[in-house]
């Protein structure tokens, strides 16, 4: 374990740069009316800062009926991600998706099958455009979800 994220004691407080969180939004409504996916990358620096280096769209295995409503990442392909990108002290610290002409919460679905203390992007994309974004978090401690803040810097 050591330095890995998931098992930092500390609060943990997230940045990331502006122009990544504009490049994923833009991806996201370039999927619409489909529902977008996709891995968040990250790294850790001193004053348990996340700060989030990179995403990666990944193709809804979903069949073409469901994307509207449901996403689902193979997990052969995320191992293939973690190994590809998980070098350079980055590592999978979330996961991301929309909700086309839908609200930016978990549904229950959502919840179920959350994996602890990694981030959730959802973005609410309503007629193409992102309107809202929540990130959720759930606690390894006791299962409570709860948002989290990310702070969007200028470069
Ligand atoms: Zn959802």
């Amino acid at each position: 374990m050591g330095n890995d994220i998931r098992y930092q004691k500390e609060e943990l407080k997230y940045v990331v740069a502006d122009s990544l969180c504009k490049r994923l939004v833009r991806s996201v409504e370039e999927k619409y009316p489909r529902e977008a996916c996709g891995i968040i990358l990250g790294k850790l620096l001193e004053n348990n800062t996340i700060v989030i280096t990179n995403y990666v769209s990944v193709e809804n295995s979903d069949s073409e009926f469901d994307q509207d409503r449901h996403y689902t990442i193979n997990p052969l392909k995320l191992y293939s991600y973690e190994n590809t990108f998980a070098k350079d002290g980055n590592e999978i610290i979330g996961f991301y998706h929309s909700h086309p002409d839908a609200i930016a919460y978990l549904s229950e679905e959502d919840k179920k099958y959350m994996i602890p203390e990694q981030l959730y992007l959802i973005l609410e994309v309503q007629a193409g455009i992102t309107l809202h974004r929540n990130v959720w978090k759930k606690s390894i401690e006791d299962d409570s979800i709860s948002r989290v803040n990310i702070k969007v810097k200028g470069e």
